[in-house]
């Protein structure tokens, strides 16, 4: 059982680590490669030092460092200091932009606690391929940032058409309109959501009309002003955290 985590306990400036599960009590397990470099070499960690590990599944747990060698890391894991969380159902459908922005939109969505990524090709998308390896890899180091327990997903890029055929109608669909659509917190209702982000130049309006004509499809503005696609999917998505996600939970550390 998870012991109660306190202000103080486990100290949040533990390094925290995301590696391949499933974690439990006792168990021995190494690290290598450029892990084992980072704690051996940049954090100079020793034997007997403590760290937080995490695998996407059964929640955070302590560790302490048994040995350090040159290649490899030996770990032993002991108690669990957070149970796993449940991300609300939240998925960030985006336009792919340009390769530092669309690190940093990734890695800004999982600190928000996005639980889901779809890349969505739409005609005036003007980025061909997006390096998804690169991208989970912008997904665990958010994780291990924010204190995150779980892993937000990232599917390969698909078109609009595809996108909107494969809707599920159990999931709202809040298509961020900068030519108008209703007040984002008036939009915003409970339940399974999807944002919908278009690219640098916009939808067309062929784009525009589809997506709207979608049964689940909900058109939200987010202010008078035309926000870069980054910024307008963060602010859409704490918009929806704060209103009906987990933002109103009180923070249990
Ligand atoms: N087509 C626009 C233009 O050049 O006039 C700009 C597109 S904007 C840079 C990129 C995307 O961000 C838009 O497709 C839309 O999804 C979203 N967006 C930007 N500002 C918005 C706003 N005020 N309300 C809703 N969505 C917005």
């Amino acid at each position: 059982m998870a012991m109660i985590a306190t202000p103080a306990w486990p100290p949040r400036s533990l390094q925290r680590l995301f590696v391949q599960g499933p974690l439990g009590p006792g168990l021995a397990l190494g690290v290598e490669g450029p892990q084992a470099h980072y704690l051996a070499n940049v954090m100079r960690m020793v034997t007997g030092g403590q760290l937080l590990l995490f695998d996407g599944r059964c929640g955070e747990w302590l560790a302490e460092i048994v040995d350090v060698s040159r290649k490899r890391v030996t770990l032993i894991v002991g108690q669990q200091t957070k149970a796993q969380e449940k991300v609300p159902d939240l998925t960030l459908a985006f336009a792919p932009i340009k390769k530092g922005r669309v690190d940093w939109l990734v890695e800004k969505a999982v600190e928000l606690g996005v639980s889901q990524l779809q890349p969505v090709v739409t005609q005036r998308t003007i980025v061909g391929k997006l390096n998804l390896e690169r991208m989970r890899s912008h997904i665990i180091e958010g994780a291990e940032q924010c204190g995150r327990t779980s892993l937000a997903t990232i599917e390969a890029p698909i078109k609009l058409d595809a996108f909107l055929r494969g809707l599920d109608g159990g999931r709202t669909l809040y298509f961020a309109d900068e030519t108008g659509g209703q007040p984002a917190l008036t939009a915003i209702a409970p339940g399974p959501a999807t944002f919908l982000v278009g690219p640098e130049g916009g939808f067309t309006p062929e784009e525009a009309d589809a997506i709207r004509a979608a049964p689940c499809a909900t058109a939200i503005s987010l202010g008078p002003r035309i926000l870069r696609a980054e910024t307008a999917a963060l602010a859409a998505v704490a918009a929806w955290m704060a209103s009906v996600g987990d933002w109103r939970d009180r923070l249990s550390g």
